[in-house]
């Protein structure tokens, strides 16, 4: 099964699929795209994204190698075609985290799946999460949040919204909707983990893992 997360620079959407997949590791899987921006430290060519030059990806575009692809502040983005069929084949829950173009773009191929937005509680956050973040200049901040503020207007295109303001509840929102959609199935140690407190409530007040840098 396939499920299509989007959501602006600034929504954690990152820190989301990384939790869901911690949490889910035998049925949660991320697929990994393509892109020709550099790596932020901490990233992981191949894990993160396949990071590749232009010349690379303008070849394998014109080869016809991609499901979908976008140019988003200056530089290209793409789901490799082959690999998203591997995984997908593979069974269990492949999660896309895409753009709203290529979220629009895949939905042609894939009608069926859950399509997630997920944005952070408010605007002032968004920017504050991206000033937080560190890892782009004041001018990319500025490009990105504009660029999320239109994103936001493409929400009536998708099935689910997922306000992240808290990590924990955001989390089990994006189970509760797979689980809706019929894939995450119990798998054993649900009752252990509930007996440990793993499902307890978290304090309201402050979550510091809202949004973590990189
Ligand atoms: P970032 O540079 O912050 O990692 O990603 C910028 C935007 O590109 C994000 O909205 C991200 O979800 C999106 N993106 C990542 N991979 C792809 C892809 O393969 N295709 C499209 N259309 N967007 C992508």
């Amino acid at each position: 099964m396939l499920a299509v997360i989007s959501g602006p620079a600034g929504s954690g959407k990152t820190t989301l699929v990384e939790e869901l997949t911690r949490a889910h590791p035998e049925s949660v899987r991320r697929a990994v795209t393509a892109t020709t921006r550099l790596p932020r430290p901490g990233e992981i060519d191949g894990r993160d994204y396949h990071f590749l030059s232009r010349g690379k990806f303008e070849q394998m575009l014109s080869e016809g190698d991609f499901l979908e692809y976008n140019v988003f502040n200056g530089n290209y983005y793409g789901t490799p075609r082959q690999a998203l069929l591997d995984d997908l084949a593979r069974g269990g829950i492949v999660i896309l985290v895409i753009d709203v173009n290529g979220a629009g773009a895949v939905r042609r191929f894939f009608p069926d799946a859950p399509y997630i937005f997920v944005i952070p509680p408010t605007p002032g956050e968004l920017r504050r999460r991206l000033e937080r973040r560190g890892t782009e200049t004041a001018e990319d901040v500025g490009k990105r949040v504009s660029i999320a503020e239109r994103e936001i207007d493409s929400l009536p295109k998708y099935d689910f919204l997922v306000v992240n303001a808290i990590v924990a509840d955001a989390v089990r929102d994006i189970e509760a909707i797979l689980r809706a959609f019929g894939s995450l199935r119990i798998t054993g140690g649900e009752a252990e983990k509930w007996r440990a407190g793993k499902y307890a409530k978290k304090d309201r007040q402050a979550d510091p893992q809202a949004f973590r840098t990189s």
